[in-house]
């Protein structure tokens, strides 16, 4: 199946292609899904010396991976701060530390080998939309001091100055941040992947998976992999092949638009050129591209998986309700994706079956997650470090299957009046 018709595969620069696996082939390790955990885990595994083969169902970044806002930045789905309460202040700095790490990888790839249709802008700027700058503050303080995350408080009129919002108040920038096109992003990484000896396979969705006392054997409709070690990388997309793994990752659905060129309007909205949010439980997430040219928006989650008739609308309506300075504005592209939760909003990372691992589950904080789970899945898999440990915490938990799904909807609803009632 083609990228879905969205602004990242309009604007993909290269055309590299994979092929479809058709015969019986080996290697030390076969993981499944061609997203960035995926791809972080396989490009690690070969830097670790193991021969590996990549089956992707669809083409390369086809899910979450080249759909997403394009954010990169530290930490996890799940607050730092409640880590520190579940596992305690070492055991949470060591993880946003791995957090760190992957945001570092995915910069230094960006500025480096997959630099081509990339135009990286820094920093983020997450802003309340009431009036709470004095807790702003003391979470600023208390992550700069425990967890030397590089964050500043910025007042209500600084933050008003930059982005025309009578709905903003104070704000927190991350300078640690950037933004990226992830699409030409996951490709890149791919290619590199492919120079690099892996072999990759795209439409080639693994079927089924066999268990022999020394490796896994993986069906696909036309051939098989052999391989002592399998990584099983298909978030909210994977269906029909680990029923453990499919009821722990819940799919939860959010949305994208970019709006048509208005380089003037955006002018007296905007000015910001780095990440920009707010911190409402499902709030808003945009960016300006092509040079302030155009608006790219991302909204509302839903664990319905179709997506509305009226996205465009839905979300231009969001935009506007911000900046009414932008009314009439025109929508070029609009689309969706699934992200994958776990109850516990953490990743999962560990071995499901003896030789069977999983990283996974990355829910909307996934672009340096991903690179961090594969660094470390990599290393678990190729015996090189126990750092995988620090994640055994969270477990493969059953979501609660549709009751869990329409729990969780109703949880989101309950944020959503939360926000609103807050706002007020
Ligand atoms: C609209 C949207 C906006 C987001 N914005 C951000 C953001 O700005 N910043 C951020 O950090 N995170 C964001 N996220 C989250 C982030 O994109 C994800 O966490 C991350 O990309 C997940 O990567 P992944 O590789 O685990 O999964 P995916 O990218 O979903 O990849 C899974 C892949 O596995 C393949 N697959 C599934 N089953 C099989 C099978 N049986 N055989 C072979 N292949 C299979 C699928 O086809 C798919 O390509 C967003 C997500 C969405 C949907």
């Amino acid at each position: 199946m083609p990228h879905i018709d969205s602004y990242y595969a309009k604007t993909l620069v290269s055309s590299t292609s994979f092929p479809t696996l058709s015969n019986n082939i080996e290697a030390d390790v076969c993981v499944v899904g061609g997203g960035l955990a995926g791809l972080t885990t396989a490009r690690e595994l070969l830097r670790h010396g193991k021969s590996v083969v990549l089956l992707e169902g669809q083409k390369i970044g086809w899910g979450a991976s080249g759909r997403n806002g394009g954010f990169v930045s530290d930490g996890y789905a799940q607050g730092i701060l409640n880590l520190e309460k579940k596992l305690g202040v070492d055991h949470a700095k060591a993880l946003f530390d791995i957090s760190r790490e992957g945001t570092k990888y995915v910069r230094d790839n960006i500025e480096g080998f997959a630099s081509k249709g990339q135009d990286p802008q820094y920093h983020w700027l997450n802003v309340v939309r009431h009036d709470d700058g004095e807790n702003l503050k003391a979470s600023i303080e208390k992550l700069a001091n425990t967890y030397g995350a590089d964050y500043t408080f910025w007042p209500t009129e600084k933050v008003r100055e930059q982005l025309r919002s009578q709905r903003y108040f104070q704000g927190l920038e991350d300078r640690s941040a950037f933004h990226i096109h992830p699409l030409n992003y996951c490709v890149a990484l791919a290619d590199k992947i492919h120079t690099e000896g892996g072999q990759i396979f795209e439409n080639s969705e693994a079927r089924a998976l066999h268990k022999h006392q020394t490796h896994w054997e993986v069906q696909t409709a036309n051939g098989h992999v052999k391989a002592a070690k399998i990584v099983l990388c298909g978030s909210a997309y994977l269906s029909d092949l680990s029923p453990k793994l499919e009821s722990a990752v819940l799919p939860v659905a959010t949305y994208v638009v970019v709006t048509k060129k208005m380089k003037s309007k955006l002018a007296d909205a905007i000015t910001f050129k780095g990440c920009i949010s707010d911190n409402r439980r499902a709030g808003d997430y945009y960016r300006l591209i092509e040079d302030s040219d155009r608006l790219l928006w991302g909204g509302r989650i839903t664990t319905q998986k179709s997506e509305p008739n009226a996205l465009a609308q839905l979300l231009k309506g969001d935009i506007e309700a911000i900046y009414p300075q932008l009314a009439g504005l025109e929508i070029e592209k609009s689309w969706s994706g699934l992200m994958g939760y776990c109850v516990h909003k953490m990743p999962l990372l560990r071995e499901i079956e003896p030789g069977c691992w999983t990283a996974t589950a990355t829910g909307g904080h996934g672009l340096n997650t991903t690179a961090a789970i594969g660094i470390v899945a990599a290393e678990a898999v190729a015996e090189k470090s126990d750092r995988y440990k620090l994640f055994e915490p969270f477990k493969a938990q059953w979501g609660g299957g549709p009751i869990g799904r329409l729990a969780t909807q109703f949880a989101y609803w309950g944020m959503q009046l939360q926000d609103k009632w807050d706002e007020r």
